[in-house]
């Protein structure tokens, strides 16, 4: 048996890994948690709503942790899985951008497995087969572009959060749907690859692919390009993750390939600058991912509020990346102490917005 700890077990991936622990007889939930919801129906020997995770971490001995927390409150659990050396199935992005170097080194220390959740990087994981960077030309990352893909900054002036909301083929959490609307998304997706597989940002290019069939490819150094294609479904690589190496099957119906047409087109930069923006807090390195994503939740929790118009999620996220120091986290209180820094410069530029 492989005990997992759900956290985030009320969210959309949430759900979806109690579907697929549920149909697994070799997977059963010791934890569940979620930040405010009531766990409703799901059932564990520890739950808990609201609360410090590591506790709840520490009391159900977990052999993997699902991180499915929404945001940087996520911070905690991915360090203390990574510090534990304990498998960490990791679909909170946020967690890895922000910590970066910190989470890396944790997981030295403690010695457990980095599985990702998000479809691109169970992809990327998937082609690369844990071959080492020096293999690898390029990884392409793909996304869908969101619900605005192809519009002008004018035509973005006055969309509204529910227009934002309604992504083309992901039915995801309100965060991370916004995000997909900037490219926010992809940018945090941008950081999360550099960490994982350790490959330089001049070598991650994106790409976007609108049915979100190919979830991303790999160039190798000997003109291969390998990519994962399937449905747009979350349930393939959260069984991945949380049955790795086993791949167990799952009811996912097989891919129709005479109904495909793939089509890419390069990402519009310019009317979508969270992408750029993104590039440059990795590329800076230190603590700027962390202020990038602090200033981006900050943004995008005043845009859903209606306090914040659409374009200047942007120029909130800008703006912070210009102020803060950036300077490298030793530790967690440092990281902690970026984080609150870019949230109160992004929190004065959106009073004034
Ligand atoms: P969601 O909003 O649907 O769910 C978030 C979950 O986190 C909820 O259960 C909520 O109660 C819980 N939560 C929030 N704060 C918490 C706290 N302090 N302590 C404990 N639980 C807390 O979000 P989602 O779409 O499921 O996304 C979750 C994470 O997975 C995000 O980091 C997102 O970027 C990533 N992700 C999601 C998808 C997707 O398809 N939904 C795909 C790739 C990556
Ligand atoms: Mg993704």
């Amino acid at each position: 048996m492989k005990r997992v700890a759900l956290l985030g077990a009320t969210g959309s991936i949430g759900r979806q890994a109690i579907e697929i622990v549920e149909a697994h007889p070799e997977l059963e939930l010791c934890a569940a948690a979620s930040g405010s919801s009531p766990l409703d129906g799901i059932a564990a020997p520890f739950t808990q709503v609201g609360g410090d995770l590591t506790e709840l971490l520490d009391r159900a001995e977990p052999d993997v942790v699902l991180n499915a927390v929404v945001g940087f409150t996520g911070i905690h659990a991915t360090l203390w899985a990574l510090e534990h050396g304990v498998d960490l199935a990791l679909a909170n992005k946020e967690s890895l951008v922000a910590a970066g170097d910190l989470a890396l080194a944790a997981q030295r220390r403690g010695g457990g497995r980095l599985l990702p959740v998000d479809s691109e990087h169970s992809a990327l994981f998937q082609c690369l087969e844990g071959r080492e960077p020096d293999q690898v030309a390029a990884l392409v990352l793909t996304g869908s572009g969101g619900p605005f893909r192809g519009r002008t900054r004018d035509e973005l002036a006055d969309v509204t959060p529910e227009a934002a909301l309604a992504h083309p083929t992901w039915r995801m959490g309100p965060k991370i749907t916004v995000d997909s609307s900037t490219l926010a998304n992809k940018g945090l997706e941008l950081i999360e690859a550099h960490f994982l597989f350790g490959v330089p940002y001049e070598r991650i290019e994106v790409i976007l692919q609108p049915t979100s069939i190919v979830h991303s490819l790999v160039r190798f150094r000997d003109g291969a390009a390998l990519a994962h294609i399937g449905y747009p479904d979350m349930r393939a690589p959260i069984s991945f993750a949380l049955t790795y190496p086993e791949r167990a099957a799952t009811p996912l119906a097989p891919l129709d390939l005479t109904s495909l047409t793939l089509e890419f087109a390069a990402p519009d930069l310019e009317t979508f600058p969270m992408l750029a923006l993104a590039r440059e807090a990795g590329e800076r390195g230190g603590t700027y991912p962390c202020a990038f994503n602090a200033a981006n939740e900050v943004a995008v929790a005043a845009f859903l509020d209606g306090r914040l118009p659409f374009l200047s999620i942007a120029e909130v996220v800008a703006d912070a990346i210009e102020r803060v120091d950036g300077a490298p986290a030793n530790d967690i209180d440092d990281l902690l102490e970026a984080d609150a820094r870019a949230r109160a410069l992004a929190g004065e530029t959106v009073a004034v917005a």
